[in-house]
């Protein structure tokens, strides 16, 4: 069995999947020796856009400084709200208060964990200047409906892609909508650079900004390779460009990404299959034709969530709650408001071990754990009436 207690192990909850090809990349920009932003990273960046099917794409540090850039070109600042769902990384709120903007936390939809517009409409304020989807799951959100929404609203939309690259939705892939989309490509991501984050711009403009902001606001590396007496700083700016070192390892990801794809799905459909037999154990929905995957929740009666977690972690399984909402945080209680759903679904939610070194062996080792576990937990004091997936208020 290769399930072991190791964090990093196979039944980690998620980790990267390098396979040696990004250990030569990063050997060879070593040799060029050419570090910080550099040729490394234009060339991702284009690959990125080709992949996408976009006209450009402007990598960054992290998914995080992708959020804070993007809510910045959209003029996001002091004084004004953003509309982002609280069942997200805290990444997504932190991005928001970076800025000087205030969260407004929007529910979400129990079967899809994703706002749907009736949320995101619900939380607008007098002040909300950008609402932010988060592709739950790498789930596409549907843009139109949303905007159709914001029609008559100065309200621009930044998309949390982080969990979604390589997604589609009717036919294009997440980024080639129409709104500014940021990924991570952090660690746990589908794609990774160890750590990275990109964002699509809408306009020419707004990627020249993002291109100086995200380099202390210094005019482009081009112009600064020419000019070498001086260099003109245009703007406030942060460090937060992506280094040649990370590119490296996410061009050669982008490259066998299709494989990647494709192994996130067979898994998933694995854990979809052996689930069926786990009726109580609720798989949340994925559209995984459309979707690449990032990670398995299942949603468990809330009573027993705790301890079949607990269950799993004794037998070496490292399951995860993506995520402890964010209204119920303490640096975010300021902008708490009640939303039913997610808090329902906080406590039931149960993230598999999710990446694509899994084995047919761990999926089963896991799936029988977690059907043990929710017997043990779930059975009458007599050991005879499990609660039946009928009992668990309405869902
Ligand atoms: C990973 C993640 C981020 C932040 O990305 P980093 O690259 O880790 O900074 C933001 N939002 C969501 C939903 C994420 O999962």
């Amino acid at each position: 069995m290769a399930v072991v207690t190791s964090p990093s192990g196979p039944a980690a909850n998620a980790r990267p999947f390098l396979h040696g090809s990004e250990l030569a990349a990063i050997g060879r920009v070593l040799a060029a020796g050419q570090y910080g932003h550099g040729a490394e990273t234009e060339a991702f960046e284009a690959e990125l856009a080709a992949y996408l099917g976009v006209d450009d794409v402007v990598a960054v540090a992290t998914g995080t400084a992708a959020l804070h850039l993007a809510l910045l070109v959209a003029g996001v600042g002091p004084g004004d709200d953003v509309v982002v769902p609280s069942l997200t990384f805290c990444a997504s709120v932190q991005a928001i208060l970076a800025t000087g903007a205030h969260p407004r936390f929007a529910d979400v939809d129990p079967d899809t964990l994703c706002a749907t517009a009736d949320h995101i409409e619900a939380a607008l304020s007098p002040a909300t200047r950008v609402v932010m989807p988060v592709l739950y799951g790498g789930r596409a959100v549907d843009l139109t409906t949303i905007t159709a929404r914001l029609a008559d609203r100065d309200i621009a939309v930044v998309e949390d892609a982080a969990h979604a690259f390589g997604s589609q939705h009717r036919g294009h892939r997440v980024g080639a909508t129409g709104a500014l989309t940021c990924f991570s490509f952090d660690a746990i991501k589908a794609l990774t650079c160890g750590d990275g984050g990109a964002i699509v711009p809408r306009t020419p403009t707004e990627a020249g900004w993002l291109r100086r902001a995200r380099l202390l606001g210094i005019g482009s590396p081009r112009e600064r390779r020419v000019a070498t007496v001086s260099y003109a700083v245009h703007e406030p700016g942060f460090r937060y460009h992506l280094s040649t070192l990370h590119a490296a390892i996410g061009r050669v990801q982008l490259a066998r990404f299709a494989d990647i794809a494709a192994r996130r799905k067979q898994l998933w459909h694995q854990y979809a299959t052996a689930l069926t037999d786990i009726p109580i154990a609720a798989l949340v929905d994925l559209d995984v034709v459309n979707t690449v995957p990032f990670n398995c929740v299942v949603r468990v009666p809330a009573p027993a969530r705790d301890a079949v977690h607990a269950q799993l972690h004794a037998a070496g399984i490292q399951a995860g709650v993506h995520y402890p909402p964010n209204h119920l945080q303490p640096a975010f209680t300021r902008w708490s408001r009640p939303l039913p759903n997610t808090e329902d679904i906080a406590g039931e939610i149960l993230s598999l071990p999710f990446h694509p070194d899994l084995t047919d062996d761990d999926i089963s080792h896991v799936t029988a754990t977690l059907a043990a576990a929710l017997e043990n937990e779930l059975a009458a004091p007599d050991g005879t009436t499990p609660v039946s997936a009928g009992e668990r208020g309405g869902r």
